[in-house]
């Protein structure tokens, strides 16, 4: 008998079951797919990084041992990382991570291929230092002003957007903050303003990076000792643009070496965009003296756009992809999808897709289905904030002493189980859950992990305040 991917899954699952804790294999291997056996290589979907991450770290060498006894000494585990995104039906957010034959894999060996709605990169990027290279803006040319829609959600932040871009580094409006919630144009406007510049003055230099490849590069160039390299490199940019910089929030050396480069360009006339997620005055862990530099442009909000935006987006869209939806349609779906963007648009491509594929026509009924969907999704995308909140009101606490230094058990346990679920919630990194969490570093954040999850299986009256907590999370 030839063997399947699922066959040989099923063998390895087998001895796993006998091996482990029920809680643990009912939590940690029951959601598994196995999707693919090439020669020794299975190839496994796990649900969200959080998982991969977690079977590394725990199960990694019974894993070994199951793989090793199916498909001998070389063989290799691939896992594919599915999450539930939020553009609907589209292509899955997977990642092949070569595993086995190690211990552990680290983070950085991960390779994300970049989903559909980035600008692609044809080189990684450019090496800090090496002089006279062509520099490449990695701006996406379909994120542009034509297909930014104006409302009165964002007519401020798209207009200060226009003039920055007809006069690069020569308005007040430097830097040029634009802050919002998810999905509501932050990253679209930042390119469209980088791109009108490269329409207007196409010998500028224009770099679009988000804060994450910033900083990852930055990381980088101590590593290998040429920490100046990189700052010269991005001083010498005209047009810097830096996408959601909330995520430099306590990273002192990033942000230092951003201050740096940050002061360097201003006083050269250079223009600075940034984008972030939340208002200066809100944002945690990011120093002072770069606060009050941001503070000297323009602070511009993108708030959710009213219905009658809602609308134009999606006709526009739809008119763009040449299709034709019945007007109570798109009206249905933009009376039920408010506060995101790229979820309206989600719902109308799945909704799209749902009607060819099935060869359904696109009825109100199938409108309500596709929305049902979203607007569950969209609730099942909480903050960390939020995950606070919810667990220090069930523990009868407030935030201020979840997130205090004190060791008494029943504020630790909370205090646990809130980096765990935000570990199992939200998409953020241990470092950034710690450091929202009262302060806390990474290896603290995956300490509580642990510890809940083993107390999960051990503690009953623990196991209750789990599944109570998910439930208060997921409805
Ligand atoms: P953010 O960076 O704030 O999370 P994005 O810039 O990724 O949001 O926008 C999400 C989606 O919504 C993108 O597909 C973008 O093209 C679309 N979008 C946002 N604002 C507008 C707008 N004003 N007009 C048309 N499309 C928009
Ligand atoms: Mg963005």
């Amino acid at each position: 008998m030839s063997r399947t991917a699922q066959s040989v899954w099923e063998n390895c699952l087998e001895f796993i079951k006998d091996n482990i804790q029920p809680q643990a294999y009912k939590t940690w291997f029951e959601p598994i797919v196995a999707v693919k056996l090439d020669d020794n290589a299975l190839s496994i979907q796990v649900p969200s990084k959080f998982f991969y991450e977690w079977l590394e770290e725990h199960y990694v060498k019974i894993l070994k041992v199951a793989l090793n006894k199916e498909l001998g000494e070389n063989a290799k585990l691939v896992y594919i990382i599915k999450m539930e995104n939020t553009y609907g039906n589209k292509q899955p957010f997977t990642e092949k991570i070569p595993s086995s034959n190690r211990t552990a894999v680290k983070a950085q060996d991960v390779d994300i291929p970049l989903n559909n709605k980035s600008p692609e990169l044809r080189n990684p990027f450019i090496i800090p230092g090496i002089r006279n290279v062509k520099i490449e803006s990695q701006l996406n040319p379909n994120y542009n002003f034509e297909n930014f829609l104006e409302g009165d959600s964002n007519r401020l932040a798209r207009n200060a957007g226009l003039a920055v871009a007809s006069k690069p580094g020569g308005t007040s409006f430097n830097p040029l903050l634009i802050f919002g919630g998810v999905g509501l144009g932050k990253t679209h406007l930042a390119h469209a303003i980088g791109v009108d510049i490269k329409d207007k003055y196409p010998e500028k230099t224009v770099l679009y990076i988000s804060a994450e490849k910033f900083t990852q590069q930055y990381i980088d160039s101590v590593k290998k000792n040429n920490r100046n390299d990189f700052i010269h490199f991005y001083q010498i940019i005209d047009i810097l643009i830096i996408d959601d910089v909330q995520f430099l929030s306590g990273k002192s050396g990033t942000q230092d070496v951003f201050f740096h480069i940050f002061n360097h360009l201003h006083q050269n006339g250079k223009q600075v965009i940034l984008t972030s997620d939340k208002a200066p005055v809100d944002m945690q862990d990011i120093e002072q003296r770069l606060l009050s530099r941001f503070k000297w442009g323009l602070s511009a909000e993108l708030q959710s756009p009213d219905f009658e935006t809602r609308v134009s987006i999606l006709k526009n869209k739809l008119y763009r992809d040449g299709v034709e939806m019945p007007e109570e349609i798109i009206e249905y779906v933009a009376k039920h999808i408010k506060t995101n963007i790229r979820e309206l648009e989600g719902a109308i491509i799945s909704l799209i897709a749902q009607s060819s594929f099935n060869k359904k026509e696109i009825t109100t009924d199938l409108a309500k289905q596709v929305v049902e969907k979203f607007v569950k999704n969209t609730k099942r995308e909480v903050s960390i904030d939020y995950i606070q909140k919810i667990v220090s009101d069930y523990f009868q606490m407030d935030v201020d002493t979840l997130q205090s230094k004190t060791r008494k058990r029943h504020i630790v346990q909370a205090r646990q189980l809130a980096m765990f679920f935000a570990k199992k919630f939200t998409k953020a990194s241990l470092a950034s859950i710690g450091s929202q969490i009262g302060k806390r570093d990474h290896a603290t954040v995956l300490h509580a992990c642990k510890t809940v999850d083993n107390l999960s299986s051990t503690d009953k009256q623990f196991r209750k305040y789990v599944e109570d907590l998910t439930k208060k999370l997921s409805v």
